[in-house]
């Protein structure tokens, strides 16, 4: 599968991530979501309000009202970017998620290395996305 973004976009995820660091820097992406590919047409930052190096939450109000905005201009929900103090692979909290919500993107990146990978759940299994940057 292909995860589509735009080089201003991972420039901005880079930037926010860099900015929270350790702390775990997270956003909801939405576009269009197929079982091929996936294409972001808009990131929105959401702050951690758990403030942690190890696990990230968004706050509540702040998650409806995206999804409320995403959905009157016709965008899906992608998937979820977050950072890590650590390499950028799903940790065991991060494939606890990945299970319950279904087809959803996970763009994670790390905070020591500057990796950027995706990944998805499939039948219970992790499938690594190739990222497309244009
Ligand atoms: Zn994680």
């Amino acid at each position: 599968m292909i995860l589509n973004l735009k080089s201003r976009q991972v420039r901005l995820l880079r930037k926010e991530s860099d900015k929270t660091r350790p702390i775990e820097a997270c956003a909801l992406l939405f576009g269009k979501l197929n079982e091929k590919e996936a294409a972001v047409t808009r990131v929105v930052l959401m702050p951690n309000i758990l403030q942690s190096t190890i696990r990230f939450e968004i706050d509540p109000q702040a998650f409806y009202k995206a999804f409320t905005q995403a959905h009157a201009r016709d965008m899906e929900f992608v998937g979820f970017f977050h950072s890590h103090p650590a390499p950028a692979t799903p940790s065991a909290v991060d494939l606890h998620y990945m299970k319950l919500w279904g087809d959803a993107v996970w763009l994670i990146h790390s905070q020591t290395d500057g990796g950027l990978a995706a990944f998805r759940m499939k039948a219970g299994r992790v499938q690594e996305l190739t990222i497309k940057v244009e």
